[in-house]
């Protein structure tokens, strides 16, 4: 090759390796240029990661501090928690789900005394046998393994009962242990060695009070015993004196010793009552009663006063209502005679009127009944009106302190219907009049037949006449629901103008200002009615010796039982719509025959009284001086039997009360020589005991009745009538009377 030709080649491959090295110049540009860039974002990237491991270093700190703040507090809550458990005087200690101890408080740990064992790790069951081995508890008569199993027994139940247990030291400690849900104890030791103790004194307390009581009620019966002898005598003797021609001076003295005798037995019969329930000495007595009866006996107890007073005595029963119930009569006659007693005590004017109210069930069910007993009196002040059931409290101000009592009545009566189960309440509105009520649960004997309610169907429309507005609206209401229609008058004059209206019956009340019931009825025939007339009086006595009488078709005792009323108005005769004439039907029937005298009697009645006070013995026999009887007196107890035997009495009186054999004693003996003879001396109990259970005792003692001292006359001659044998001659002196 020529050497221009290779010097061209040469050149052209310079040329070319120019070229090359531009092109990869240029390509080591673009390459640098992506570089750089890729250089800068990754330095970017590295900026932005280290701000963030700062943050995160940041954060890391801000926990760290955070949780070591929680730290303290955990630990100074914990501490506090322990410090608190530390200073409680009861022990605490909790335990794993393995029974071992976790921890325990000073207390608890105090319990074994420093006993090394005792520590946290140590197990129950160890616990236990340390307890026993070292004496820490006083396990009683149980040997340390059965106490020991006891424990764990008990430990072991899902919800362990509290234990009490016994320290060595004679502390007692009540074990509370509660479970945990991860299956470990805690377990709460109560030091209730005060509280034993302070119930051992209460016990203790308690007996002697309760000792105190029975002492005290023993010395009540007792001085009742004492203070009723003589007081018998007082009473009788005044009684008796009373008999004999005094003269009126004479009359009025014996009369007060008679009443203030008495006063001074209700007292004393008060007190003891109150004793008795204070003693929880008084029993209640069950027996089949009609309420009905004893509130109108109680009412004619009471009318005297009320009549003095001129008060009206009005009783609202219930017209559905039965009347007889089962419970305890006198108890319940007690409580009517103290609030119907306090209620015209208190009433100057107006009425009281006894409310009785209840829903009938079936027979022998219980009704629940109200008693409501309401006054027109003077009332009770507001702020007294919880402080009057209250013993001794009374309303005690000016006005009230002319009243005789000894605030004690109410206070009985609340305890007695506590005692009955049931409720007693007061309203009051001072100077306006009061209102007390009772309510019993009492068993119904016996539902009233619904004929004693059915009237003649003729008898249609009444005319009731009667000042007393209360009274003209019970009867309004009972004659409302037995179906009669009524119109109501105030006074006689307002009545005969009412009359044309049309009735078929008139009922007035007696006694009226202006004109009388009786006037009434005079004028009602003077003005030619016929239509029969029921006068309703409180004192029928007097009213019967009335001319105006005969032109009454009934005359009943106001207030009215229902029985009466039912009786009167059925008797009612209303023939075919006219007029009924009046009818001699319920007009006083003429007084009985006698029966015939029986065969001439051979012999007077033997009676024995055995009584060893003098006195007694005088007032007895007086009290029995106007019978035909032959009578003996034994002087206690044995005589009393010899007597039985010798003198062959037909009736015994016995005072139980006697020295040397007692009564009871002495009819135990009579029983045991009657004993297979058949024979039966009715004996009869005189005592002046009135505890609960006392009536028990002595019927069960073999005596067949009960006389309380101070005696009755009446009471002794029924007893006596009623015993004497078809062979003797009739104590009350009938049969010579009737031959
Ligand atoms: P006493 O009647 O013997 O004082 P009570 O316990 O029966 O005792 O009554 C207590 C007091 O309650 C009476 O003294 C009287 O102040 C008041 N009180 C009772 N009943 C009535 C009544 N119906 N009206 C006004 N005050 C009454």
């Amino acid at each position: 090759m020529s050497l221009a030709n290779k010097l061209t080649e040469e050149r052209r491959a310079r040329l070319a390796a120019e070229r090359l090295l531009e092109q990869m110049q240029v390509e080591l540009q673009a390459a640098n240029r992506k570089l750089g860039k890729h250089a800068l974002a990754l330095s970017e990237e590295i900026v932005e990661t280290r701000a963030e491991v700062q943050n995160v270093r940041d954060e890391n700190q801000r926990v760290k501090t955070d949780l070591s703040v929680a730290n303290q507090k955990v630990e100074i809550a914990e501490r506090r928690l322990w410090d608190s458990i530390e200073v409680i005087q009861d022990g605490f200690a909790f335990f794993d789900a393995e029974s071992r101890l976790i921890a325990a408080n000073r207390a608890w740990m105090g319990v074994f005394d420093g006993l090394e064992d005792v520590k946290p790790g140590a197990s129950f069951v160890e616990i236990l046998q340390i307890i026993t081995e070292e004496g820490v508890v006083n396990i009683g008569d149980m040997t340390p393994a059965e106490w020991r199993e006891m424990m764990l027994d008990r430990w072991q139940s899902p919800v362990p009962e509290p234990e009490i247990i016994r320290l060595w030291s004679g502390e007692y400690i009540k074990l509370i242990d509660q479970r945990g849900n991860d299956g470990g104890m805690v377990s709460l030791a109560l030091n209730i060695t005060d509280t034993v103790r302070y119930e051992e004194q209460l016990k203790d307390a308690r007996y002697k009070a309760e000792a105190a009581n029975r002492a005290k009620s023993s010395f009540l019966a007792n001085m009742s015993h004492e203070i009723r002898t003589p007081m018998n005598g007082v009473v009788g003797m005044a009684e008796l004196l009373l008999d004999t021609g005094l003269s009126e001076e004479q009359q009025l003295y014996a009369e007060t010793i008679r009443n203030s005798g008495e006063a001074l037995l209700v007292i004393i019969n008060d007190v003891l009552d109150f004793s008795k329930i204070e003693a929880d000495k008084l029993v209640l007595q069950t027996e089949q009663f009609d309420l009905e009866r004893s509130i109108h006996e109680l009412i004619t107890l009471m009318q005297p006063t009320a009549r003095d007073k001129g008060l009206d005595l009005l009783v609202d029963y219930d017209v559905f209502l039965p009347t007889r119930f089962e419970g305890d009569r006198g108890r319940i006659r007690q409580v009517l005679t103290n609030l119907m007693g306090n209620a015209i005590k208190f009433t100057e004017t107006g009425h009281v009127l006894i409310r009785v109210v209840g829903v009938s069930p079936a027979e022998g069910e219980e009704a629940r009944i109200h008693v409501t007993i309401e006054d027109t009196g003077i009332g009770i002040p507001e702020d007294k009106v919880g402080h009057i059931f209250g013993e001794f409290n009374q309303v005690d101000d000016e006005r009230n302190r002319k009243f005789e009592g000894t605030g004690l009545g109410l206070s009985i009566s609340e305890k007695l219907i506590r005692l009955m189960g049931g409720d007693i309440w007061v309203d009051s509105v001072d100077g306006e009049g009061s209102s007390f009520g009772f309510s019993l649960s009492l068993p119904v004997v016996e539902i009233p037949d619904p004929d004693a309610t059915r009237m003649p169907s003729g008898l249609k429309r009444a005319l009731l006449v009667d000042d007393c507005a209360a009274n003209r609206d019970i009867l309004a209401r009972q004659l409302g629901v037995l179906g009669i229609e009524t119109l109501s008058c105030g006074g006689g004059a307002e009545a005969l103008t009412r009359i044309a209206e049309g009735v078929d019956l008139v009922v007035t009340t007696h006694t009226m200002p202006e004109m009388d019931g009786m006037e009434l009825a005079e004028a009602i025939r003077a003005a030619g009615y016929h239509l029969p007339v029921i006068l309703l009086s409180a004192n029928t006595g007097a009213a019967e010796n009335d001319p105006a009488r005969q032109h009454l078709h009934a005359m009943l005792q106001k207030p009215v039982s229902r029985q009466e009323l039912f009786t009167a108005l059925k008797s009612v005769k209303v023939p075919n719509g006219q007029r009924p004439e009046p009818t001699q039907s319920a007009q006083k029937a003429p007084p009985k025959q006698a029966d015939a005298p029986p065969a001439a009697a051979a012999r007077l009645m033997r009676v024995l009284a055995a009584e060893d006070n003098k006195t007694n013995r005088l007032v007895y026999s007086k009290m029995v001086k106007a019978l035909n009887i032959d009578l003996k007196f034994a002087e206690n107890g044995i005589e009393a039997v010899e007597l039985y035997q010798s003198f062959d009495p037909d009736v015994v009186f016995m005072d139980i009360s006697m020295p040397e054999m007692d009564g009871k004693e002495a009819t135990g003996k009579i029983r045991e020589i009657e004993a297979g003879t058949g024979r039966h001396v009715p004996i009869v109990a005189m005592t002046a005991h009135a505890m609960g259970g006392d009536q028990e005792g002595i019927l069960a003692a073999g005596l067949d009745f009960y006389l309380t001292k101070p005696l009755k006359k009446p009471a002794i001659i029924e007893r006596i009538s009623e015993a004497c044998p078809v062979d003797a001659c009739d104590p009350l002196g009938r049969d010579q009377a009737a031959g």
